[in-house]
């Protein structure tokens, strides 16, 4: 595979989020049936009688505070504390992403559990018994109302084991080390969660960076090393909630976390997705910072490259702006595009690869890369991922039957953004993408045997044929719906329309195949319904378009 860009967070995430918040009491209470109401007034019955009400009484949520001790994280090691306050379980088990925990090939491995009790105010008291799963850890809490528990988490890469990029993610870096929220944080299984919050513990003063979310808060003890010095700096002065706000969905009442007063208290998200969506690298930074109408937009680094900084945040801010641009708006106050060095070092290794956090993007290119390869290959990552800011996090991407059209339609219009931006010439653009279209669809076995939408739900796969088959079948079929739009409503680009509509008439909710009909309809007056039946969520094959920029 020569290059690719898809969302390792969000797979971990789906996993991981489709477990937690299947939560027992949240579940039972969307399904109840007459038939499970009398089910239930018999048990109360028979719990009032045997003084049981507690059987069925919903668990208050748990209240998380992490902090992370960055002593360790030039070294490759992070020291994680997590007080947990409210109902707690009498077994509390504290899991990873399924699958994730004691794989010896992930490069994160999490170790040395400690509990302690802790009593009203603040004070860490006698241990606790900490017992191994599957996915983590079990602790029995002995009745206890608050726990602290600690552990350690080495980052280091696998001795090259398993040639697989997405294992990078969480990675040592030059002075410190890069960290996916979902790849460090144990989160209580089966609870409910109410708030929570993350500090960090930075007794050296490493520069921090949290491309995303944005949520780190400038603590007025440390001032800020400005951009203009080269290096990066902790705090945006934003957050998703005020810290101040904790108290009004804080459902106990919490003292300050023990142990470390001089910890920082920075980081407030607003569940546990956005908690698991956090990037945060530490060490040897550098940025440089522009603005794309009134965005931030951000390049970092944690090495010199065969090119200039300088010339790599214009590469940045041009297709910033371009995308700004296209859509009206950006879709959050700062964009950060993470450059690292890609070192998987095998034939069939991924060149170039992206995931994108929020707005933000990491992008792993080889260490090697050129201003000339930069610009010819990377930079579409770059748009791709930025792009997806847009059309997978402000029109949220969570159903898989719509990948084909966030995966397709970003694929799309990552080129064309890089042509309007002046980075690619419309001849070279049309080259990238007719390659890639008569080769992974034209040509690929899967044409014509399976639905686009069917092969593209499954885009993780490890089947690389099937990969990019969903890719470029996307292409192709958003590349023909908008010739095909444009033929029975007379707009000129029809879907460019449909994209802005979604875009600023969004709420909140997902993509689904009815809001896109829904979109398509609004803006050009047609029913596309059938035509999705047949080429997209069907097998008919389509004619390699043409108008492709
Ligand atoms: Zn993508």
């Amino acid at each position: 595979m020569s290059k690719a860009s898809q969302s390792a967070l969000q797979r971990y995430q789906a996993r991981r989020e489709g477990r937690l918040a299947a939560s027992p009491s949240r579940t039972r209470r969307r399904t109840v049936r007459p038939g499970v109401l009398l089910a239930v007034a018999i048990l109360l019955l028979a719990s009032a009688a045997a003084g049981g009400w507690y059987v069925l009484r919903e668990p208050a949520p748990l209240n998380l505070d992490y902090e992370i001790d960055l002593s360790d994280a030039p070294r490759g090691s992070l020291d994680l504390h997590l007080v947990l306050t409210g109902d707690l379980p009498r077994h509390l088990d504290l899991v990873f992403p399924p699958g994730f925990f004691g794989d010896p090939d992930s490069g994160v491995d999490a170790n040395t559990p400690t509990a302690q009790a802790v009593d009203g105010q603040g004070r860490r008291g006698r241990s606790l018994a900490v017992a191994r799963t599957d996915d983590g850890w079990r602790v029995s809490t002995d009745g206890v109302d608050q726990v602290a528990f600690g552990y350690r988490v080495d980052l280091s890469p696998p001795d090259h084991l398993e040639h697989d990029i997405r294992r990078f993610i969480s990675n040592p870096v030059n002075g410190g080390v890069r960290v996916a929220g979902f790849e460090i944080f144990l989160v209580p299984l089966g609870r409910p969660v109410g708030d929570i919050t993350v500090s960090l513990r930075n007794p050296d003063d490493l520069p921090v960076l949290t491309p995303w979310p944005p949520l780190v808060r400038e603590p007025a003890r440390t001032p800020a090393i400005p951009d203009s010095a080269g290096l990066a700096h902790l705090g945006d002065g934003r957050s998703y909630l005020p810290v101040e706000a904790r108290g009004r969905r804080a459902t106990a009442p919490r003292p300050t976390p023990p142990e470390s007063p001089e910890a920082s208290r920075v980081f407030h998200p607003r569940d546990l997705a956005d908690l698991n969506n956090a990037l945060l690298v530490c060490g040897n930074l550098r940025t440089a910072s522009t603005k794309a109408r009134d965005c931030d937009i951000r390049f970092a680094t944690d090495r010199r490259w065969l090119f200039a900084d300088d010339e790599a945040l214009d590469l940045v801010r041009r297709v910033a702006r371009t995308e700004v641009g296209f859509f009206g708006s950006a879709p959050s106050p700062r964009i950060t595009v993470l450059l690292a060095a890609n070192e998987v070092s095998t034939p069939e290794r991924f060149d170039t690869y992206g995931a994108h956090t929020g707005s933000s993007v990491l992008v792993m290119i080889d260490a090697r890369t050129t201003w000339g390869e930069l610009e010819d290959q990377a930079a579409s990552v770059i748009a791709h991922e930025m792009f997806h800011g847009w059309l997978g996090e402000a029109i949220p991407q969570e159903d898989p039957a719509m990948l084909w059209f966030t995966e397709g339609a970003t694929t799309w219009y990552a080129a064309r953004m890089l042509t309007a931006a002046g980075v690619w010439s419309p001849d070279h653009a049309r080259r990238v993408l007719q390659r890639r279209l008569e080769r992974d669809y034209e040509q690929n076995r899967l044409l014509g045997e399976r639905a686009v939408a069917d092969v593209a739900a499954d885009v993780m796969s490890d089947d690389a044929e099937a990969v990019r088959f969903a890719y470029a079948g996307g292409v192709a079929v958003c590349v023909a719906l908008d010739s095909w739009l444009a033929r029975h409503g007379g707009l000129e680009r029809p879907l460019d329309g449909v994209l802005r509509h979604l875009y600023n008439t969004r709420d909140g909710r997902p993509l689904t195949r009815a809001s896109l009909e829904t979109a398509v309809y609004e803006v050009t007056g047609v029913d596309c319904a059938p035509w999705l039946d047949s080429h997209v969520y069907g097998k008919t094959a389509l004619p390699l378009p043409e108008d492709l920029i």
